[in-house]
């Protein structure tokens, strides 16, 4: 498996090409078609998955997504973000008129697994940042977008964040192996090791709890 980062041209995001021989995956799609061509190098773009519903996440979504014609995968509450985005309902700093009507949007949840080739993709649910999030686990990495950062994670006083969403998704993340290398949505890549003790002080003195079957990421 190959990984190769494509910085969009604003605010710098991280968009991530996966590879595996001749299929390959963009996570997130903001960057401008050109630099996606050259990064494809001749091969098939099997799909697109969507971290959250920020407009630096899927800024090129609709030209990718008709240029390609490949699946966009990404929860309801992330397709409403973009939806919205036309009229700034949700006020996510810029307003972005995507048109949707031909793209192909499949709707994710928490557990579900995303095959294509050889490639296999875990979701796990990451609210906090937004009620949207996810995170996408492949072998021995993770995508978390905005959710979690080198040395810090996602703001939550955007609409839709919620610092005690984000409590409990640190807590899940840090029972991930040590090992994981995180591709975060901005910044430089780190693992769940080095991020242990910055979501350690966050939890420092919040209550444990006991996950339900249906949120945990299992
Ligand atoms: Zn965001």
């Amino acid at each position: 498996m190959e990984i190769t980062t494509i910085k969009a041209t604003v605010i710098k995001t991280n968009n991530y090409l996966v590879s595996e021989g001749k299929t390959c995956v963009l996570v997130d799609c903001s960057m401008p078609k050109a630099d996606l061509e050259k990064a494809l190098n001749g091969n098939k773009l099997s799909a697109i998955l969507l971290t959250h519903g920020h407009w630096d996440h899927f800024l090129t979504v609709e030209k990718i997504g008709n240029t390609y014609n490949v699946p966009i995968y990404c929860t309801k509450e992330c397709y409403a973000k973009i939806i919205a985005s036309k009229d700034s309902t949700l006020k996510v700093a810029r307003k972005v008129n995507i048109n949707t009507d031909n793209l192909n949007f499949r709707f994710i949840k928490n557990n579900d697994v995303l095959n294509f080739g050889k490639l296999s993709f875990k979701v796990f649910s990451s609210r906090g940042h937004t009620d949207c999030g996810v995170c996408y686990l492949i072998e021995d990495r993770l995508f978390t977008g905005d959710t979690l950062f080198r040395g810090t994670y996602g703001r939550t006083d955007l609409p839709t964040g919620d610092l005690a969403a984000t409590i409990t998704t640190l807590r899940r993340l840090s029972k991930l192996h040590h090992n994981l290398i995180v591709l975060p949505g901005h910044g430089a890549t780190t693992s769940i090791g080095a991020e242990q003790s910055m979501i350690n002080s966050v939890l420092a003195g919040t209550k444990d709890f006991v996950d339900s079957e249906e949120d945990c990421w299992c």
